[in-house]
């Protein structure tokens, strides 16, 4: 194991929680909090035990808090050192104030951002995509994103990329055994060997690529845009997924002042819902930022709400939106259906092009859940829930099986072009070590740290 000091910060999200969590890691922990805890002498407490007890000045009377300490004695625990957490009163003050009195001890210091899951990784508990996963599980918008994080966290990724790995060496020396029978052609035999077992590596993270779109999704919502003429209800659409979704999650002023994002959860599928200046200020998409730049709003969005007036019916403009989203993931929307209808519903079938219709009337509340379900089918009907399936939910990693296939592709090539077979051991030795970059088999140094600066505070 590592030496460290030991380290100290407040591990549950600021704000007005019921409690919040002061954690220390590290040989000084335990001394440290029994220095400003009275109660029983946590020094000699068993490991895995809580304890009730007041947190004082050394030297005074005074009671900073009334709190709960939980003693975990190494390795059995998240950072493999002694492990102190203090549950405390919630809230910014109580929090701040616990942890002020801790740092007020000797030789113990505020940690960094992520360091308690660094040293995890450093001691050997997790693995870097596991690390990875931590910070995915904090940042996890739903249920389903928290599922796809755990299960990362779990290891399956980890495994499975080890396995693979294992075959890539397999691989590897198959074909430097190869070389030793004269009696084959050792060319041809090469490329059977690398085409069978590094054909299945590759083979194997295309489908892990292919999953990595739903990962994405996931993790960071999916961009949706709400588009429409003026008045026909974009809004009120807006608004009603905003209210309906219980678990709204934040609303983030984006990177201009114009832009809003809005995070909400529609039958577990976050859609990060767009909301450029045009549609929520003035109202009308085509007039105000005009039909190119609604174009390129469009571009970046994952999918398409546009709403429809069904009092009104179709209109020029209408068609236009048609064929400003053509080939796009997007659902139709008939709103207004408490009006008297005019829509020219062949006409409607044909501009869809196969695109689930739904219609609702946003007034009276009417038709929503069949439109969440229509959002949540685009999403999960093809079996993306199922369980046993490993997610790719992370920008490096899908990076990395990226340029592995690529490698992999190198030495498919390099067998087949019967070039030496060092040349396509050196390819196969390329794949291995791109591979071994996601659990930090084979990574460097200053990418670790850049890693878990990522991380927030306390964890
Ligand atoms: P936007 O311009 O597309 O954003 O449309 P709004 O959401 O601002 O709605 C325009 C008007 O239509 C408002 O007066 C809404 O109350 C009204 N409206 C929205 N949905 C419905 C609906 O389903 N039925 C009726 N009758 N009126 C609606
Ligand atoms: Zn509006």
């Amino acid at each position: 194991m590592l030496e460290f000091d030991t380290i100290t910060a407040i591990s549950t999200p600021m704000g007005e929680g019921a409690i919040g969590i002061v954690r220390l890691s590290g040989d000084r922990a335990v001394e440290t909090v029994g220095r400003v805890f009275s109660g029983k002498d946590l020094t000699k407490v068993e490991s895995h035990t809580i304890h009730y007890g007041k947190l004082k000045r050394p030297g005074t009377d005074e009671v900073v808090d009334e709190v709960m300490v939980s003693i975990m004695r190494a390795p059995k625990t998240f950072t493999r050192e002694d492990v102190v957490e203090i549950n405390c009163h919630g809230g910014i003050v109580a929090v701040n104030r616990v942890l002020e009195l801790i740092l007020e001890q000797p030789d113990i210091r505020l940690a960094e951002p992520g360091e308690f899951t660094k040293r995890a990784f450093l001691n050997g508990r997790i693995d870097l995509s596991q690390a990875e996963a931590v910070m995915d599980l904090i940042r996890a918008k739903t249920d389903r994103a928290m599922n796809v994080a755990m299960s990362q966290m779990e290891g399956r990724l980890s495994r499975l990329v080890r396995e693979l790995r294992q075959l890539l060496l397999e691989t590897i020396a198959a074909v430097e055994v190869n070389i030793d029978y004269p009696e084959y052609d050792a060319e041809e035999m090469t490329q059977a060997i690398v085409e069978d077992k590094a054909g299945e590596v590759k083979r194997v993270l295309e489908q892990l690529l292919e999953t990595a779109r739903q990962g994405k999704i996931l993790r960071e919502g999916l961009a949706t845009a709400i588009i429409g003429r003026p008045n026909v209800g974009k809004s009120s659409l807006m608004n009603t997924l905003v209210q309906e979704t219980k678990a709204i999650v934040t609303e983030i002023a984006g990177t201009t002042r114009d832009t809003i994002e809005e995070y909400v959860n529609v039958k577990g599928v976050p859609l990060k819902l767009i909301d450029t200046a045009g549609i929520r200020e003035t109202e009308d998409i085509v007039e105000r930022i005009g039909v190119e730049k609604s174009r390129k709003a469009l571009a970046g969005a994952d999918l398409i709400l546009l709403v429809l007036n069904g009092h009104e019916g179709l209109t020029v403009e209408d068609e236009a939106l048609f064929e400003a989203i053509a080939g796009m993931n997007a659902i139709i929307i008939i709103n207004k259906t408490d009006l008297p209808q005019s829509m020219d519903s062949s006409k409607l079938e044909k501009l869809a092009a196969g695109r689930p219709i739904v219609a609702t009337s946003l007034l009276l509340e009417e038709g929503i859940d069949a439109l969440e379900k229509a959002i949540s089918n685009l999403f999960f009907a093809k079996g993306v829930e199922s369980q046993d399936m490993t997610y790719i939910s992370n920008a490096r990693h899908i990076q990395l099986i990226k340029r592995t296939i690529e490698q992999i592709d190198e030495a498919l090539g390099s067998a087949a072009m019967n070039l030496p077979i060092d040349m396509v051991q050196i390819d196969l030795r390329r794949a291995w070590d791109t591979l071994g970059e996601i659990n930090g088999d084979t990574v460097q140094e200053s990418l670790i740290d850049q890693l878990f600066s990522q991380f927030c505070l306390g964890k």
